[in-house]
């Protein structure tokens, strides 16, 4: 746990390096490095951090911070607080216009209730998929549909059953650790990464393309709900949107659809289990629970707060991280850890009384996980506008932005 504790010193000294650094470059002239304020800050990082429990606070009690959701504005409200006990200037919630649909999931399950012995299937509702009507038994149907044919196949027979249209996969033994520590050579090959400029993520738009088609026949068909298997194995799954979160038209790289049926990612072990049983002619019947709800027209938020500089305060130094997550869990790695190492970067330059001559601005994005919204708001209000390079005044005094969103682990490099 005490690794934790050093990505902020990490930071935070890397921090202290740039702001002199961009000095360097307009000036010409060398500044000298303070060693006592990197001392007091290591102090405070050390002797009385706090970066576990903001890390709880952020997981346990406000997890998962979906954007939109209660949970995410109850976090924002709790980071508010916190940097107003901590001394920071003007810490404040900055909305960004509506997001769109506000949902959460608050109760799920759904135990096999036909065969030899019930069992409880492990999974997750899609975030702004609808729930159903209190708790219902019905029936599995095991009907894979990878190509429009396999559609006409389907016709007419899957009114209020719970269907699952994929295929399942084999289940794989790991023969290699779950986790990896990179050598002193690996991490300078990765110091030395040259930016190639703006890269898009490749998807397969094809099958993107059918899978929203396939959404679109289960709901005119009239299904009870749809089951999924999860990316991951092993306890793991991943599970993000199933439905618009924007009612007014299709939502997020997907391409949602407004209305869709219930759906739910379940463990992949656990489809397999339904499909082989299927498969051997036992009829399979769920008992299903999924209660959502939805609210519409929520604001966007970002989390803003400061520490002014001195002699220099109208220039920036900008730390953040994105602060919303996904709903399967609490967001820990994606993004409550990044978060809280900002958090707390805030706290021990306050709390540790360095001077700073820049102003140290905290932003805590929104949105992030459906495609950098909240930052990217921010940077069109503050800075410059992306789509014109138009760019405000502001946009000359800011020395450098650091974001974390690395998962977990030391930061053992910038
Ligand atoms: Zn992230």
């Amino acid at each position: 746990m005490n690794t934790r504790v050093r990505p902020s010193h990490v930071l935070l000294v890397a921090l202290l390096m740039a702001a002199p650094a961009a000095a360097q470059v307009a000036t010409q002239t060398s500044e000298k490095v303070d060693y006592d304020a990197i001392y007091k800050i290591k102090e405070e990082g050390f002797q009385r951090s706090q970066v576990m429990d903001t890390a709880s606070w952020l997981t346990d009690v406000y997890g998962p911070r979906l954007t939109g959701s209660p949970s995410f504005k109850a976090a924002a409200d709790w980071a508010v607080k916190r940097l107003t006990e901590w001394g920071a200037s003007n810490p404040h919630i900055e909305p960004w216009g509506t997001f769109g649909r506000g949902w959460a999931n608050e109760r799920f399950s759904a135990t096999v209730v036909s065969g030899a012995q019930p069992w409880i299937i492990t999974g997750v509702p899609k975030a702004w998929t609808p729930g159903v009507d209190g708790t219902v038994t019905a029936e599995v149907v095991f009907a894979p549909m990878e190509a429009e044919a396999d559609l006409e196949k389907w016709k007419g027979k899957l009114a209020g059953k719970i269907v699952l249209p994929m295929p399942t996969r084999e289940v794989k033994a790991h023969f290699e650790p779950e986790a990896s520590r990179m050598t002193d050579a690996d991490l300078a090959k990765l110091s030395a990464y040259e930016p190639v400029g703006p890269q898009r993520r490749a998807y397969n738009m094809a099958a993107l393309g059918f899978s929203v088609k396939r959404l679109e026949f289960l709901q005119s068909e009239g299904v009870l709900a749809v089951f999924e298997p999860g990316r991951g194995d092993g306890g793991t799954l991943f599970v993000q949107q199933g439905g618009a979160y924007n009612p007014k038209g299709p939502s997020g790289f997907m391409r949602f659809p407004a209305v869709v049926p219930p759906t739910v990612v379940i463990a992949v072990e656990h489809y397999g289990r339904l499909v082989r049983t299927l498969e051997r002619k036992v009829p399979v019947s769920v008992e299903l629970t999924i209660k959502n709800t939805m609210t519409e027209d929520q604001p966007g938020m970002n989390v803003v707060a400061e520490l002014p500089g001195t002699d220099k305060a109208d220039e920036i130094v900008m730390l953040g991280a994105h602060f919303d997550g996904w709903h399967g869990g609490t967001g820990a790695t994606d993004n409550a850890a990044g978060s809280a190492v900002m958090l707390e970067a805030l706290r021990i330059l306050k709390a540790s009384g360095v001077k700073l001559r820049r102003t140290v601005r905290l932003g805590l994005w929104g949105g992030e996980e459906q495609g950098l919204i909240g930052s990217r708001e921010y940077v069109k209000a503050t800075f410059a506008d992306r789509t014109t390079m138009q760019v405000k005044p502001a946009h000359a005094k800011i020395s450098g932005y650091f974001n974390v969103d690395n998962g977990t682990g030391a930061i053992r490099g910038v």
